[in-house]
C-alpha cells in the first residue's frame, strides 16, 4: 500500500447504503408518520419488501448483524407470530393489492433458521397482504452449512430465486478463528444443489480483514470462489467493533491485519475476481459480465439501498422485523431492535417503529448526488441539484473535504463533475463524504475506509 493513502485509509466513513445515514435517525420519531407514509403510497406504487430474521444456528465471531442464537426454537416460532400480524397490520394500512412487490429479499441473521413451514407462510402474508408480482426477484440471505437437496427444493417451490451466503475465507486458520467452518467443499456442494433446484442467481460474500487472513488466503479463497461461478460476488472489510459486538471480543487483536494488509487484500481480491471474468461494481459488488447488476452499472442505472447494490427502482421499500428500515418518498422509519420491544408493540396492535427521519428536499438531493458518485464513480452535481430546484452553491461548503483526496490522486474535480478513478474504488466512501451535509469526524462511527 502506498503510505499516501494510508491517512484515507484509516478514516471512518458512512457506508452510504442510505442518505441521511442511519446514525442520523431520531429516536423521538413518531410511528404514526410512518403509518402515514405507507398509507400516503400511490395505489400503484411498486414496493421492494424486506423481512429480517434475527436468529442464527451458531455466532460467527467477526458478525456484526443484528441475530442471536436462541436456546430452543419457541423464540422463533414467536417472532414469526409477531411479524405475521405486523405484515397483515401493513397491508390493511397500504391498503391495495396487486402485485406490488417487484424485489423481496430476506435478510438477517440466517433467514434458513426457520423451518420451511414457517417461512412458507410469511411468504404467503406478504402476498396476502401487498401481492408478489409475478415474475419479482424473491431473495434470501442462507448459511451453506445447513442446505440439503430437499431445502433448496423447498426454497424454490415457495418461489425464492435468488440465494447469498457467506463465504468469507476456506483458509482453516481463518475458519478456525471466526468460529466458522465452511470449507471449500461444503460451499461447492451447496452451489450446485441450489442450482439444481432452480435459483437463478447464487451469490457469496467474501471477506477481508479477518483474523489470520494473508493476501495470500485471499487470493486461493476468491480463485476458488470464481471457479463456482456465483453471479455476484459482494467483497467486504472485517469491522472490529468489540464495544458494540461483544462476541467480536473472542477475536484477538494481535490476529488482525492491519490497515495496509487490509489494503493489499482488498486489492488481490480485486485482481484476482476481475481476472476471472467478473466485473468490478461500485464499492465492493462483483457481477458475472452478462448479470443484470454489470448491465445496470455499465448503463448508469444502478441503484443502492441497504441491501448494497441493487438493480431495484421500487417506489418504497417495505421493511419488517426488528431493527428493520423501511425507505419512503418522505423518510425512513426504523423497527424497534430489541425484539422484546418489537414484538410487544406488535402484540398490542401497535407499530413496532421507534425510529426515523424525515427528510428534507434538500437530503433528496444529496442522496441523489452521492448515490450517483457510488454506482457510477462520477457525478454532475450541478446537474442533480437542478433538477432538485437547487443552486449547486449549496454544495460547497463539503466540497473542501475533495482537497486532500485529490491531492492524493484519489478524486478529480472538473467544473461541477467529481469522479473518483475506479482502481481507487475503496474510497468512493471518502469523495461521497463530501456531499454528506450531516458528516462529522467522529471516531468509531463508522466503518473505516480500507
Ligand atoms: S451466520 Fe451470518 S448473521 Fe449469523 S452469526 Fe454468522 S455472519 Fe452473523
Amino acid at each position: 500500500m502506498d503510505a499516501k493513502l494510508l491517512p484515507f485509509a484509516t478514516q471512518d466513513v458512512p457506508r452510504y447504503t442510505s442518505y441521511p445515514t442511519a446514525v442520523q435517525f431520531q429516536s423521538d420519531f413518531s410511528s404514526a408518520t410512518a403509518d402515514g407514509w405507507l398509507k400516503a403510497l400511490a395505489p400503484d406504487a411498486v414496493l421492494s419488501l424486506y423481512v429480517h430474521i434475527p436468529f442464527c444456528q451458531q455466532l460467527c465471531w467477526y458478525c456484526g448483524c443484528h441475530t442471536s442464537v436462541p436456546n430452543t426454537y419457541d423464540r422463533a416460532t414467536r417472532y414469526v407470530a409477531a411479524l405475521l400480524k405486523d405484515i397483515e397490520r401493513g397491508g390493511a394500512l397500504k391498503g391495495t393489492k396487486h402485485g406490488a412487490v417487484k424485489h423481496f429479499h430476506f435478510g438477517g441473521g440466517t433467514p434458513t433458521y426457520l423451518t420451511n413451514d414457517d417461512l412458507r407462510s410469511i411468504v404467503e402474508a406478504v402476498d396476502r397482504a401487498f401481492g408478489i408480482s409475478a415474475g419479482a426477484e424473491v431473495a434470501i440471505e442462507s448459511d451453506p452449512r445447513g442446505m440439503t437437496p430437499e431445502r433448496a427444493r423447498a426454497l424454490t417451490a415457495m418461489g425464492f430465486n435468488r440465494i447469498s451466503f457467506g463465504v468469507q475465507d476456506f483458509a482453516q486458520p481463518v475458519m478456525d478463528k471466526i468460529n466458522r467452518q465452511q470449507p471449500y467443499d461444503l460451499v461447492a456442494r451447496a452451489t450446485e444443489e441450489l442450482r439444481a433446484a432452480g435459483f437463478v442467481s447464487v451469490n457469496y460474500d467474501l471477506m477481508y480483514g479477518l483474523p489470520g487472513q494473508t493476501v495470500e488466503s485471499v487470493i486461493e479463497t476468491a480463485t476458488r470462489s470464481a471457479a463456482l461461478k456465483p453471479n455476484r460476488i459482494s467483497v467486504f472489510g472485517y469491522a472490529h467493533v468489540p464495544w458494540f459486538a461483544k462476541h467480536q471480543k473472542m477475536i484477538r487483536d494481535h490476529d488482525l491485519p492491519d490497515i495496509p494488509a487490509r489494503y493489499d487484500q482488498a486489492v488481490a481480491i480485486n485482481e484476482t475476481l476481475t481476472a476471472h471474468g467478473y466485473a468490478a461494481i461500485g464499492l465492493d459488488h462483483y457481477a458475472l459480465l452478462d448479470d443484470e447488476l454489470s448491465r445496470a452499472a455499465e448503463a448508469g442505472t444502478m441503484h443502492r439501498n441497504f441491501q448494497g447494490y441493487t438493480t431495484d427502482t421500487a417506489d418504497a421499500l417495505v421493511a419488517f422485523g426488528a431493527s428493520a428500515i423501511s425507505e419512503y418518498p418522505q423518510g425512513f422509519a426504523q423497527a424497534a431492535r430489541d425484539t422484546l420491544a418489537w414484538s410487544t408493540a406488535i402484540e398490542k396492535g401497535d407499530s413496532p417503529v421507534n425510529r426515523g427521519l424525515a427528510t428534507t428536499a434538500e437530503d433528496r438531493m444529496r442522496a441523489e448526488v452521492i448515490e450517483r458518485l457510488m454506482c457510477d464513480f462520477t457525478v454532475d452535481y450541478a446537474a442533480v441539484a437542478a433538477r432538485h430546484g437547487f443552486d449547486p452553491a449549496v454544495l460547497d461548503q463539503g466540497l473542501a473535504r475533495l482537497e486532500p483526496l485529490m491531492a492524493a490522486g484519489l478524486a478529480d474535480w472538473q467544473g461541477t463533475v467529481v469522479s473518483v478513478p475506479r482502481k481507487h474504488r475503496l474510497f468512493l466512501r471518502s469523495a461521497a463524504s463530501a456531499f454528506d451535509a450531516h458528516y462529522k469526524v467522529v471516531a468509531n462511527r463508522h466503518a473505516k475506509a480500507v
